[in-house]
């Protein structure tokens, strides 16, 4: 005897026979009893989902003599003409959207509307992939679809609903069909088996159905094809082999070559990965990760970590869509999980020393990879950056009140009118003597602030600084100060800074010349004194004119104290990124 396919075999006769769709079951029984009908209905829902099936039932259940009702009688003319398993009923017409799509293919249709059905209660349209029609085709189909004879009733399936205009979504009564849950699906499988009186492992069937991915069509094809491959004993590894999937084994090994970072062998693994399809072989792994995150019994597999991993194969996921080649993005993926595992680690040494156990970091060459990190020129370059743009907040911690904050603020705001008014000047050719003579003026008000702040620091300063000049936003002014003058004059140079910055700029740089007004070898300069690190001791002289390399240590310098980077100290407590970027810049 010919061996029928599974899916058409084992088609629904009626409602309760669909799996899966109960709701859209119980809806459309209820409405055939109740004789409560539209004159169009809408089943949109994945393929495989029983669209189909459910409009041919539905059908079937319109036309039987005894009708309609859920259960049609299944002996009289309609009922056996109407058969779901051969539609022979000629008042049932079936159209493909997809290949009856133009305008001139749904005139016909409108042509057939305007006779009586023949046999049948009613003439049934049943259009399936309807979203393909052009859109003069929906036009035409409208009037009628509105108002119909009252003989004529439409069946439209979609599996995409959201394509169909809204003037014929709301002529519809719409039904949407979810979904076919694996395991209503592994249930109708197990029954056919036992049905067919063919041998099976459970785990065989949950390939096919992953395999199925919700399409119960599908599903039933691939199990077709296992009972012959198999002869008629559908064993898990038979399925495997069949679908091209991967064994959990291989699955495993490969992730203890990412947990035992161990690179060689995980190339040589990939190589044998490279066989299968890497889409699927994503999925494999997703469903590998999801089962050790269900069981739990590996403590390596973190939710945390789970989570990275299916990140990663989420992204290769899209490069896959994007075209990319699927040896690339597969050896990508696994190098990316080789990465998440030292993020893991970093996060622990974070923990740690949250903990306050920085001694016993285990992992303690990470953290100074992050101070290396740090170390490196292009760090410190875009520390550089930031630090300008930080620079007026750099000293507002030695203030401390908010109050003074707010001032602050204000007195920037100054400032920058001030700039503005300085830029123009400049525009506007003013000779260079009256922007000394502003800058003069400035420099006053300087002082006065200075003064404002702390009566004797004003006046220290006042005797013993003086402005020399003002360019290309470098205030040079030189120090006659010793002695405890120069000491306090030092002590509070990052209060004078600040009052710097905001009299003359953000971008403004102090340059000292330094001329004490004893005979003192030793170098003076503010300058160095900013610096709170014994490190910087060494820090270079600024009594001649600076070389662009000395501009570059000042910069370092400043980089060093910069708010971004003491924050980084302070949070990881990294002393030793204090020095090394001055060594490492040193010229
Ligand atoms: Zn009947």
């Amino acid at each position: 005897m010919e061996q029928q396919a599974l899916a058409l075999k084992y088609r629904p006769m009626d409602f309760d026979e669909l799996v899966g769709q109960e709701a859209v079951s119980r809806t459309l029984s209820l409405a055939l009893d109740s004789k409560r009908l539209s004159h169009a209905y809408l089943f949109s829902g994945l393929r495989g989902s029983g669209k189909t099936s459910s409009a041919r039932i539905f059908a079937r259940a319109l036309q039987c003599e005894s009708g309609p009702r859920s259960k049609p009688c299944g002996t009289c003319a309609n009922c056996l003409a109407a058969n779901p398993h051969k539609m022979s009923h000629i008042d049932i017409m079936e159209l493909d959207g997809a290949s009856n799509r133009k305008i001139d293919d749904i005139r016909d249709l409108i042509e057939q509307t305007k006779y009586h059905p023949n046999m049948g209660r009613f003439k049934i349209f049943i259009i399936d992939e309807v979203h393909m029609l052009t859109r003069e085709a929906f036009n035409a189909l409208l009037k009628t679809l509105e108002e119909p004879p009252e003989y004529v009733k439409f069946i439209l399936a979609t599996t995409d609903p959201l394509k169909l205009p809204a003037t014929i979504l709301s002529r519809t009564q719409h039904f949407r069909f979810k979904r076919i849950s694996d395991r209503s699906i592994f249930e109708h499988l197990k029954k056919i088996l036992q049905n067919e009186q063919i041998p099976y492992q459970e785990e065989a069937l949950g390939m096919l159905i992953r395999s199925g991915a919700g399409s119960l069509r599908d599903t039933l094809t691939l199990l077709d094809q296992a009972i012959i491959y198999s002869s008629y004993n559908v064993t898990s590894e038979v399925c495997a082999n069949m679908l091209g999937l991967i064994n959990a084994e291989s699955l495993n090994a490969l992730f203890e070559c990412i947990f035992t970072q161990d690179r060689d062998s995980l190339l040589k693994m990939l190589e044998g990965f490279f066989e299968y399809e890497c889409g699927m072989l994503l999925d494999e792994m997703s469903i590998f990760l999801k089962e050790k995150l269900l069981k739990g019994n590996d403590t390596r597999y973190s939710s945390l970590l789970i989570d990275r991993f299916f990140r990663i194969i989420t992204q290769a996921k899209e490069l896959l869509f994007l075209g990319s080649e699927n040896e690339f993005v597969l050896t990508l993926s696994a190098f990316k999980m080789l990465e998440a595992l030292k993020v893991e680690s970093i996060d622990m040494a974070i923990a740690h020393l949250e903990k306050g156990f920085f001694e016993s970091l285990p992992k303690f060459e990470n953290t100074q990879s992050v101070a290396q990190k740090l170390e490196s020129k292009t760090q410190i370059s875009q520390i550089q950056t930031q630090t300008r743009e930080l620079e007026s907040q750099k000293e507002i911690p030695t203030l401390e009140s908010a109050k003074k904050e707010a001032a602050q603020a204000v007195l920037m705001q100054q400032n920058m009118e001030s700039k503005i008014l300085n830029s123009n000047l400049t525009e506007q050719n003013i000779t260079q003597d009256s922007i000394q003579d502003h800058a003069k003026t400035l420099f006053a008000l300087l002082g006065k602030k200075i003064s404002a702040h702390n009566y004797d620091l004003g006046e220290i300063f006042a005797s013993d600084v003086r402005f020399v000049s003002f360019e290309d936003s470098v205030l040079t002014w030189e120090t006659l100060a010793v002695g405890k003058n120069r000491d306090r004059l030092i002590g509070a140079y990052s209060i004078i800074k600040n009052y710097v910055l905001e009299v003359f700029g953000m971008q403004t740089q102090i340059k000292n010349i330094s001329k004490p007004r004893e005979e003192i070898k030793e170098v003076a300069q503010i300058q160095n004194m900013e610096s709170k690190t014994p490190q910087n001791v060494e820090s270079k002289n600024l009594d001649s004119t600076l070389t662009p390399q000395e501009k570059i240590q000042r910069e370092v310098t400043q980089a060093l104290q910069s708010p971004l980077l003491q924050s980084a100290q302070e949070l990881l407590e990294i002393k030793q990124v204090k020095v090394r970027p001055l060594n490492s810049v040193e010229i």
